[in-house]
């Protein structure tokens, strides 16, 4: 099994953010409201997970790290149907298998449990404090497997991948309390008191976000929301166009460019603005099956939302220019 895990983790474990990913989904999933994730040369020497959870009792807390010991549903048919993010059960065992790592976790009513384990082993398992939540620490990644190590970029790209992932989730779960720390440095934080507006203030910065318009309309099928800034703030990436569909973070080509689109003449070429573009529907309208892990989706009626989008925006922004 340890070599499966290991082989696992090629998949799941591309590089910190990939841990990160994971160890903050579970975070969600345990229904936290405060997260808080330290990160030592990107995660490479240290990726902490703090959360105030459910946590987990000193059975599951061993039991965790085997292969596919999902407490979570496992119907993977439509994800969008699905609460929880993980669902297949195989991060932290994939985790644990390149790395060394140290798990304190309780539940708030029996006693907390302290398991260590290193290359996928465990190397002690002892009782712990009782505190409601979970706390990981991921260290020493790629320890064990030196030619990851090598596929990896520079510090502040990985770290930018990481930077880029939180923001993504702060801005999906605007009732969560994020704090992001990387080498002691605050990077971002957010309160937790649920205003979406408030979340774009912590990662864009007040200034940009007083120079955003809110928006909300819908069509027969859908229903959108968000805030897009003014033509005069851009950006010179397409990184600052976060798109949700039912409170999950999307890629999908057609809808960013139907939002650039709606700017029209108004961005200056290769300028981008800053929007968040929240897509209610009927989880019956997506298939995420494409690569639920890639986060793509395909939709019917892709042409009734686009329309939408661009109807939308461009009438904000018309009003807004005159
Ligand atoms: P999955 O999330 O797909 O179920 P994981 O390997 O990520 O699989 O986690 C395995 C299990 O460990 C989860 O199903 C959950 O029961 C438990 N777990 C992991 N992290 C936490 C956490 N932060 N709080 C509470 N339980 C957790
Ligand atoms: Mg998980």
């Amino acid at each position: 099994e340890l070599l499966s895990n290991k082989i696992a983790a090629g998949e799941v474990v591309e590089r910190p953010a990939s841990v990160v990913k994971e160890l903050v989904e579970n975070a969600i999933d345990a229904d936290s409201t405060s997260i808080e994730i330290t990160l030592e040369e990107a995660g490479l020497s240290k990726i902490q997970v703090t959360d105030n959870g459910k946590g987990m009792d000193a059975d599951d807390a061993l039991k965790s790290f085997s292969r596919h010991a999902t407490s979570k549903i496992t119907t993977e048919h439509d994800l969008f149907r699905i609460r929880s993010l993980g669902f297949r059960g195989e991060a932290l065992a994939s985790i644990a298998s390149v790395s060394k790592i140290s798990l304190w976790t309780s539940n708030g009513e029996n006693i907390g449990s302290k398991v260590e384990l290193e290359g996928g082993r465990v190397i002690s398992n002892t009782p712990g404090p009782i505190r409601r939540g979970t706390d990981i620490v991921v260290s020493q990644l790629f320890y064990n497997t030196p030619a990851r190590l090598k596929y990896l970029k520079t510090i502040q790209t990985e770290l930018g991948h990481s930077i880029d992932l939180i923001n993504r989730l702060a801005i999906s779960y605007p009732g969560i309390a994020f704090k992001l720390t990387h080498n002691q440095q605050t990077i971002m934080q957010t309160s937790g008191r649920g205003d979406l507006k408030q979340v774009l203030a912590a990662i864009y910065g007040i200034s940009n976000v007083k120079k955003m318009v809110a928006f909300d309309n819908d069509s027969s099928d859908f229903r959108i929301s968000g805030f897009a800034t003014l033509p005069e703030i851009t950006r010179a990436s397409k990184n600052y166009i976060t798109v949700l569909v039912n409170g999950r973070w999307v890629k999908h080509y057609g809808i960013n460019n139907a939002i650039v689109d709606s700017y029209h003449t108004l961005l200056p070429i290769g300028r981008y603005p800053i929007v968040v573009l929240n897509i209610e529907m009927d989880p019956i309208l997506t298939d995420v099956n494409v690569h639920p892990a890639k986060h793509q989706i395909r939709l019917s009626k892709e042409k009734e939302l686009m329309e939408l989008v661009r109807i939308t925006i461009r009438s904000i922004m018309h009003r807004v220019q005159k």
